[in-house]
């Protein structure tokens, strides 16, 4: 599998790179093109072809027509009922951008590129806390009924934060995770324990209870079950919060805060993203399509005409304004290849 080996992100710290899976239904990309807009077959093929989904449609946690989520690998189009065969599976891959993972990234992109149309790279600007709401669902789908769980957050907390550290390494040989009363800053490993300085234990403190708060029974952290009175408190007692400069009183200000400080605060972050197309290229070159009814492209060809000659007056029957509407979307296909 030769093929699989250009995209290999083992090189990325981990939790840097999220991926999304999203099945599109190319009988009704097709459909749209050939019924509705009464394109020739083989023309709505190489329009199709050229086609970069947007990144909303990609990764967004609203589906619509022709993306869905496929339930199991012989689901029918939920929109059209077409089977598998005519399913390609889009899998895009973001990466956040940063010193962690720049030089990952540019080698990876310089590989793709000989792979021609295979891949899309895109890129988005976003801000911190964006970036770390993606994190935290990442973290959310953690096992929570996990014994080891609380320490697979912390982890994933350490590597987010100092991303250079082998913390796979760090976490095979420690059974014990404490707050240090000797450290200003950072972490050490003493005796297989892994000592975190205050303000660091705080943190993960606060990452365990939001990424488990939603879980039965609420937030689960070093410091036992905590309500969001009693984390605040907590942080408030251990000089957390005045260290790092939140002087806020109502628990949600403090949360609020809290949540952007850990974010990394103000200012933006770029967002990189992989879109892997070479199933759908597959699929497309199985593609049959049939052509458009002969009377339908007729009909359309002399529509575009008069739309083109007399756009005025076309506004004032019903029936006509149809037709330029079909032929504006017409244009707005050929735009989107671009
Ligand atoms: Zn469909």
């Amino acid at each position: 599998m030769a093929k699989q080996d250009v995209l290999d992100f083992s090189a990325f710290p981990p939790n840097t790179v999220t991926p999304f899976r999203r099945t599109l239904c190319l009988a009704c990309v097709a459909d749209v093109f050939t019924k509705l807009l009464g394109i020739p077959a083989k023309k709505t093929v190489t329009e199709m072809r050229g086609y970069t989904p947007a990144l909303e449609e990609l990764t967004g946690s609203e589906l619509v027509r022709p993306y869905f989520l496929a339930a199991d690998a012989k689901a029918h189009c939920p929109y059209c009922d077409s089977s598998t065969r005519k399913h390609s599976v889009l899998t895009t891959y973001c990466v956040e951008g940063g010193r962690a993972t720049d030089a990952a990234r540019r080698k990876l992109v310089a590989g793709l590129t000989s792979q021609g149309e295979g891949f899309a790279v895109l890129e988005a600007k976003s801000t911190h806390d964006e970036a770390f709401f993606t994190w935290l669902e990442k973290m959310a789908k953690l096992d929570s009924n996990d014994e080891r769980w609380i320490r697979h957050v912390t982890q994933g907390f350490l590597e987010r934060k100092h991303p250079r550290t082998d913390w796979d390494e760090v976490f095979e040989g420690i059974y014990m995770i404490r707050r240090s009363a000797r450290l200003e800053e950072g972490w050490e490993v003493d005796a297989r324990r892994l000592f975190l300085a205050p303000e660091l234990y705080w943190e993960t403190v606060a990452v365990q209870y939001i990424v488990s708060r939603s879980h039965h029974g609420g937030g689960q952290t070093f410091e036992g079950r905590l309500t969001l009175q009693e984390l605040v408190s907590r942080l408030r007692h251990s000089g957390y919060l005045r260290a790092v400069g939140i002087t806020m009183h109502s628990p949600g200000d403090v949360f609020e805060a809290l949540m952007h400080h850990l974010a990394g605060g103000d200012g933006g972050v770029k967002m990189h993203y992989v879109v892997d197309r070479r199933d759908f290229l597959e699929k497309l070159k199985e593609l049959r399509i049939a052509e458009p009814r002969k009377k339908a492209v007729a009909k359309k060809k002399v529509a575009a005409k008069k739309a083109a000659t007399k756009k005025a007056a076309t506004k004032k029957s019903d029936g006509k304004k149809a037709e330029v509407k079909k032929v504006t979307a017409r244009k707005a296909v050929g735009k989107k290849k671009k």
